[in-house]
């Protein structure tokens, strides 16, 4: 990490369903118990349903602080998970996503549907404009996201990012590996066209 940080949080994105592989759930399972092993809390969507329930019973299994947030329109319909640390209702998706970035120091997504993509294209292009500067991971279970990963590489070679924007996420397949990267991981100099609006997100805080 970036001198004087320190991972305590880390957000989770997945999605609200199984997914076609077991493979996707044994990897939710997986990642869920490396968290709470590990003593990071997990911050994630509040829900019961899906990759995302099973994310927060593993770690919640091995004794792990879990934070879930949810917007109150979606409390019956993802069916928030009540045996969560804190679950904290909000009034919008919007509002989900940034009280989720607020409290993380770093976020991984796992395989999942387009909400997961809306989620983890809002945290790294946060990270592109200077929002934040916290690492976000890919866990490539099955290769799920290398579709992906070709397409983020493919927006550089045409142009529409720089290849330092590449260094602001890493991707492994296997949990502890990449919360291993996550740990590791220094944010890259983004240069002049870096808009740092840091300041107007700690007023927020
Ligand atoms: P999915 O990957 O589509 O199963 O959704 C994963 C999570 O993303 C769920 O908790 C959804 O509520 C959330 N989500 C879905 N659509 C959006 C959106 N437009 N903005 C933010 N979050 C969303």
């Amino acid at each position: 990490m970036a001198e004087g940080r320190t991972v305590r949080s880390i957000c989770v994105f997945c999605g609200s369903r199984p997914g076609g592989d077991p493979a996707f759930a044994a990897g939710a399972a997986a990642l869920g118990a490396a968290i709470a092993k590990r003593g990071f809390t997990l911050v994630y969507g509040g829900a019961k349903v899906g990759l995302m329930g099973v994310l927060a019973n593993a770690a919640l299994a091995e004794g792990g602080r879990v934070v879930g947030v949810i917007p109150k329109g979606l409390v019956s319909k993802e069916i928030a998970h009540e045996g969560l640390t804190e679950l904290y209702l909000t009034e919008s998706m919007n509002d989900r996503k940034e009280r989720m970035v607020l409290l993380s120091d770093a976020f991984i997504s796992m395989p999942g549907g387009w909400g997961t993509y809306d989620e983890l294209f809002e945290v790294l292009t946060l990270a592109q404009i200077g929002f934040h500067d916290k690492p976000s991971a890919f866990l490539n279970v099955n290769g799920y996201f290398d579709p992906l990963l070709a397409l983020l590489h493919h927006t550089i070679v045409h142009g529409f990012a720089a290849p330092q924007h590449e260094q602001l996420y890493v991707a492994a397949a296997d949990a502890e590996e990449l919360i291993d990267a996550l740990v590791a991981w220094a944010p890259p100099p983004l240069g002049d066209r870096l808009l740092d609006r840091r300041a107007v997100v700690a007023e927020k805080k």
